[in-house]
């Protein structure tokens, strides 16, 4: 069974309203457990840079976001509109290994084409129009993490349109897809590394992209180019050296000595 989705306008509506809301459940979550609990033992153990957030900042991240989400839901909305919601094929088990390969499949498509276009933005002669926005947070809070520029916001999510339109990609399946993204995008930019710092040199969930690898991409504005994995990074030769947890000595403040070329610190890329 099929159900046609209704006018164009509407979809747009919808679609923006999901598009804030996700965004600033997940922000918000993130925010209240890591940074408005005062004295949060893990916050204070696992922070990743030890300057704290600006109101400047959090401001134009909320702002900014908030724009992006915007621009998700308008853009989606206009070319879902019209479309049937696509059903799974299978049912029971069967359904949801469809589903687990579907969702799999989704992860790896947007990892690899964020990679290749993340990678691009940072090109010298594209950063500051396209990218540089983004960058403005040297040190990311969870508010951050659709905190682009309108035409960077458009790079970020024109790899789902064909994918929409002419792959049978089931519609839960990017419902679900859609959650998991904004989760994965907030912890990348929580400011805290949640998971164990064991976990980054496991043989086998090394190949994760962690809250620590994002983070220092925003602090030396290069390498770390990943979203979901770390394996392109790993393969091209882009992962930064990893960094000891907790604060980082030598970073005075988050915009001091910002420079695309020539990041400050010893963290630079190989
Ligand atoms: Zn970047
Ligand atoms: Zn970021």
């Amino acid at each position: 069974m099929t159900v046609e989705t209704s006018s164009v306008l509407t979809m747009m509506g919808a679609l923006m309203t999901l598009h804030a809301l996700r965004y600033l459940l997940a922000a918000s979550l993130a925010w209240g457990f890591f940074w408005s609990w005062k004295g949060n033992p893990w916050t204070k153990a696992k922070r990743l840079q030890p300057v704290d957030f600006t109101r400047a900042d959090v401001r134009r991240e909320l702002l900014t976001s908030l724009r992006t989400a915007a621009l998700f839901g308008a853009l989606f909305g206009f070319v879902y509109a019209g479309l049937p919601l696509v059903k799974l094929r299978h049912d029971g088990l069967f359904a949801l290994l469809e589903f687990s390969a579907w969702l799999l499949f989704l992860m790896l498509v947007h990892d690899t084409y964020f990679y290749w276009s993340h990678r691009l933005a940072h090109h010298p002669r594209v950063f500051g129009w396209l990218h540089e926005l983004h960058h403005r947070s040297r040190n990311p809070s969870p508010w951050a993490a659709l905190s682009f520029g309108v035409l960077d916001a458009v790079v970020q999510v024109v790899w789902a349109v064909p994918l929409v339109r002419w792959v049978p990609v089931p519609s839960a399946v990017w419902l679900v897809f859609s959650f998991v993204a904004i989760g994965i995008n907030v912890i990348g930019h929580c400011g805290v590394e949640p998971y164990p710092r064991s976990w980054l040199r496991h043989p086998v969930l090394k190949w994760l992209n962690f809250a620590t690898m994002h983070n220092q991409h925003h602090l030396v504005v290069r390498g770390n180019y990943g979203l979901y994995f770390s394996a392109w990074d790993r393969w091209m030769g882009t992962l930064l050296p990893d960094a000891p947890p907790g604060p980082r000595a030598g970073v005075a403040s988050p915009q001091a000595g910002w420079s695309h070329h020539a990041p400050p610190g010893p963290r630079a890329a190989p």
